[in-house]
């Protein structure tokens, strides 16, 4: 029997242990922490050996294959043992990709995946198709494949995700944008990390389709390094030529085979450029899936967002405050600078990953009154804006930073957190610092 080792014990790891039990594979689990209740309780009900705190090597070197969850880095010496033993390493995707009948669609990019994979769910399942959300976001592919059953999913893959895929195949790809992140995981060569992204597009056929960005450049850039055999489907903000997503006088138009969708982008409830792209990506995903055109003018009209993301979470003297706690690197705070529309307390810092602040000073310039840095070293973030920006405040908890945005902010301004940097210096994750901001604002509301 063909023996599977999960390197990992969280949502993706035990997900491919369950859907490893189900195939029946001779299946062991083996993460080097500690492994949450939750998963315990699932690999437990599952009748799955595991082990925690340790890597037994003999347990582990003895597989067929790995699978490996997208959080160890190839760099683990576990990682590298198997290698060098020339055992085959795969992603729960590759793994979950072979006992899939659901057609696919799947998203990645640097910024906006989140957005894009939950608003194109949405789209599908207020149509009535029997849809699965999966991935990167809520359940693993791999646990959803050996549980449930849907006619399409919608996957959201990380470039982690991707780095494990040889046959894997989607049916539609989307590929947002690429920006430099994550390079500590990529020998910090931005060309590694394209290529993962690239990924996406692996192995499709003439019948298959890719959704991609004709505004970025490193998109554009790559192209044409891969072949093209599948429709590739373009979306532009810029352009109209060649593309099947465009705006056209503030309208989102989407059109493809003679199907349209048109909806003023100022109908939407989800605001800035970058939300048009994301409509534009999914739009173009759901008409290629066969959603009925209005049903998705529909569901772009009523999305409201998800958590963290730009999310408005109330007012106190007049000054609104926005948690955008997971613009974890410095392109995504530029999206959301730019759909700001009024001056704004900016809140920033964290654990830095390598960033360039200079695309932001034109938009801190115009839009940026105070930087309340908020991290345990500030250093980097005060001198990249020093004399940018009025006011620069160094603070090194929540409590501090937002003591100090309400002292500075007045009433028709904004508070924005929008760090630019993982959490992962003062807080547990970007959720655990967005839900504090929330909980700051809540506690502080007249
Ligand atoms: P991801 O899952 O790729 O991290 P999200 O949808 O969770 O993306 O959005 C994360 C942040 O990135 C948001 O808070 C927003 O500021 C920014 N963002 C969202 N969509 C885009 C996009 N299409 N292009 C650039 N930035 C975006």
């Amino acid at each position: 029997m063909e023996r599977i080792v999960v390197l990992g014990g969280g949502e993706s790891g035990c997900g491919s242990a369950v859907l490893a039990r189900v195939k029946g594979f001779d299946v062991f689990l083996s993460d080097r922490g500690s492994i949450a209740p939750k998963y315990k309780s699932l690999l437990e009900q599952w009748n799955i050996p595991y082990e925690e705190e340790t890597h037994t090597e003999e347990k582990i070197l003895s597989a067929d294959r790995i699978v490996k969850s997208p959080g160890i880095p190839d760099k683990a010496p576990m990682v590298q043992a198997a290698v060098k033993r020339g055992i085959p390493i795969i992603s729960e995707i590759e793994f979950s990709a072979p006992y899939l009948t659901a057609s696919t669609i799947c998203i990645t990019g640097s910024n906006g995946k989140t957005t894009t994979t939950t608003l194109t769910y949405e789209i599908l399942k207020q149509a009535g198709v029997k849809v699965g959300l999966a991935g990167n976001i809520g359940e693993s592919l791999a646990l959803s494949v050996a549980t449930n059953h849907y006619d399409w999913y919608v996957i959201e893959l990380s470039s982690f995700q991707l780095d494990g895929c040889y046959t894997f195949r989607t049916d539609i790809g989307v590929l947002m944008n690429i920006t430099p992140d994550h390079l500590d995981r990529y020998d910090y060569k931005l060309q590694n990390y394209i290529d993962s992204k690239f990924r996406i597009l692996q192995n499709q056929r003439p019948e298959d389709r890719f959704i991609y960005c004709a505004d970025d450049p490193l998109t554009i850039k790559n192209l044409p390094n891969h072949p093209l055999p599948m429709r590739v489907l373009p979306f532009s903000v810029k352009k109209e030529e060649g593309c099947a997503a465009v705006l056209h006088d503030g309208v989102i138009c989407v059109s493809l085979d003679g199907k349209q969708v048109n909806v003023p982008a100022a109908e939407m409830k989800i605001k800035g450029i970058h939300n048009i792209y994301n409509a534009m990506a999914a739009s173009l995903a759901a008409l290629s899936a066969g959603v009925d055109p209005k049903s998705i003018e529909q569901t772009l009209r009523s999305f409201a967002g998800i958590e963290h993301r730009l999310e408005p979470c109330g007012t106190i003297d007049g000054v609104d405050y926005i948690n955008d706690s997971k613009a974890t690197n410095v392109d995504s705070v530029w999206y959301a600078l730019e759909s700001m529309t009024r001056p704004v307390v900016w809140i920033a810092g964290g654990t830095d990953k390598g960033n360039d602040y200079s695309q932001l000073y034109d938009l801190v310039k115009e839009k940026v009154k105070t930087l309340v840095c908020m991290g345990v070293d500030n250093s980097k973030l005060k001198t990249a804006f020093a004399g940018r920006i009025e006011h620069i405040v160094d603070t090194h908890s929540l409590d501090e930073a937002m003591t100090a945005a309400r002292q500075y902010a007045q009433a028709g301004e904004t508070v924005l957190l929008s760090p630019a940097c993982a959490s992962f210096d003062l807080f547990k994750n970007y959720e655990d610092r967005g839900r504090q901001f929330k909980a700051w604002v809540a506690a502080h509301k007249s």
